[in-house]
């Protein structure tokens, strides 16, 4: 609590918010839509709602303060606070206003209609799975929206197909990246370890107890990618056990017909990511993914130099075994 004034706490928090809570009856404000639940997570369920002055609609975010017997109106706070930190980039959900009960905390959130892009990685319907140019314009505005959350110090912490969110389905519109219960402020002076995501996604390091950075969120970037491309999760196993064994010892397949494509960038954009050691160095930042040359738009031939060589290739060349790196980030 003594961190509480200083804007910043050890645990990568932040307490001070700009919104102003309010204790009105949310109800007296908007109308929730019956039945029509929009998701649920383990202490938040989102509903949507309408603006009673302005007819708009809006997603309502409730949660409740107190879980598994502890205060955590702090983390709604922090929550509130990087939305507000957000609010300049318009890859980030933006936050209308928020209410206060005795026992829940509601965050009115703008409304994405398109809903979760899960939806579309896992749909076997062949029209309503994504082409690989919907995956590359979705994942430059995911890296857009990373890039801006890690230029300003925070790590997501949770990046996956149910937290990348849509204005629309079809036509397929823009990305909101939602959900930033799990998010932390990272600083140079002080570490962070173990928050833990979601198995499918989480990195390396976080199994390891290792420092987490922004290049965490660079290897979910990097299952995205996957999971977008070919509707597979690529270290699912048949149990948490399995899913984790798979993501610490890289066991991941890059057979699929997706990947295989003649030039490979696709290929090769994942492998930049999808590289056990966090360090910069060796797994690529969202800068450096923006200007990988999977992402360059294709259209006009703008560059005519098709040349074999390995001149316009990734950041880092891809090294196949870095074991000698092995012993960095030890407890
Ligand atoms: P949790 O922390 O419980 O995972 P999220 O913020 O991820 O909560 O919200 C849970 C689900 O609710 C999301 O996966 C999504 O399906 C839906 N949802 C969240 N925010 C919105 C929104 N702004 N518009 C539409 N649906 C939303
Ligand atoms: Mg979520």
């Amino acid at each position: 609590a003594a961190e509480a004034s200083r804007g910043r706490g050890a645990s990568g928090l932040l307490s001070d918010i700009q919104t102003t809570i309010s204790s009105d009856a949310f109800t007296d404000h908007y109308t929730l839509i019956p039945g029509k639940e929009l998701g649920r997570g383990k202490f938040a369920v989102v509903r949507k709602c309408v603006e009673k002055c302005t007819g708009h609609e809006y997603a309502a975010k409730f949660m409740r303060k107190r879980r598994k017997g502890q205060d955590c109106r702090m983390e709604i706070i922090h929550e509130i606070a990087v939305l507000e930190l957000a609010t300049a980039s318009h890859r980030v959900v933006n936050l209308h206003q928020v209410y206060e009960m005795a026992s829940e905390m509601v965050l009115v959130l703008e409304f994405a209609a398109g809903g979760e892009i899960f939806n579309q990685c896992v749909s076997d319907e062949e029209d309503e799975a994504f082409s690989e140019e919907d995956v590359k314009r979705l994942m430059r505005q995911i890296l857009e929206g990373v890039s801006f959350l890690h230029q300003n110090n925070v790590v997501h912490l949770d990046l996956k197909p149910q937290n990348i969110l849509l204005t629309s389905s079809s036509p397929l519109g823009d990305i909101k990246i939602v959900d930033f219960g799990l998010s932390r402020m990272v600083s140079s002076h002080q570490e962070l370890r173990e928050i833990m995501g979601t198995p499918e996604y989480v990195a390396p390091e976080v199994l390891n107890y290792e420092p987490i950075s922004t290049a965490t969120d660079m290897w979910s970037a990097g299952v995205l990618a996957y999971v977008m491309l070919t509707g597979i999760s690529p270290f699912l196993g048949e149990n948490k056990q399995e899913t984790f064994l798979n993501i610490s010892q890289l066991n991941v397949s890059y057979s699929e017909e997706e990947l295989q494509q003649p030039d490979r960038t696709a290929l090769s954009f994942i492998q930049t990511l999808l590289r056990k050691q966090p360090q910069s160095v060796d797994r690529a930042t969202a800068e450096q993914c923006l200007k990988h040359p999977w992402l360059q738009f294709s259209e006009a031939s703008s560059s005519t130099s098709s040349s074999t060589s390995s001149s316009t290739s990734s950041p880092e060349p891809a090294s196949s075994t870095t074991t000698a790196e092995e012993e960095d980030g030890g407890v």
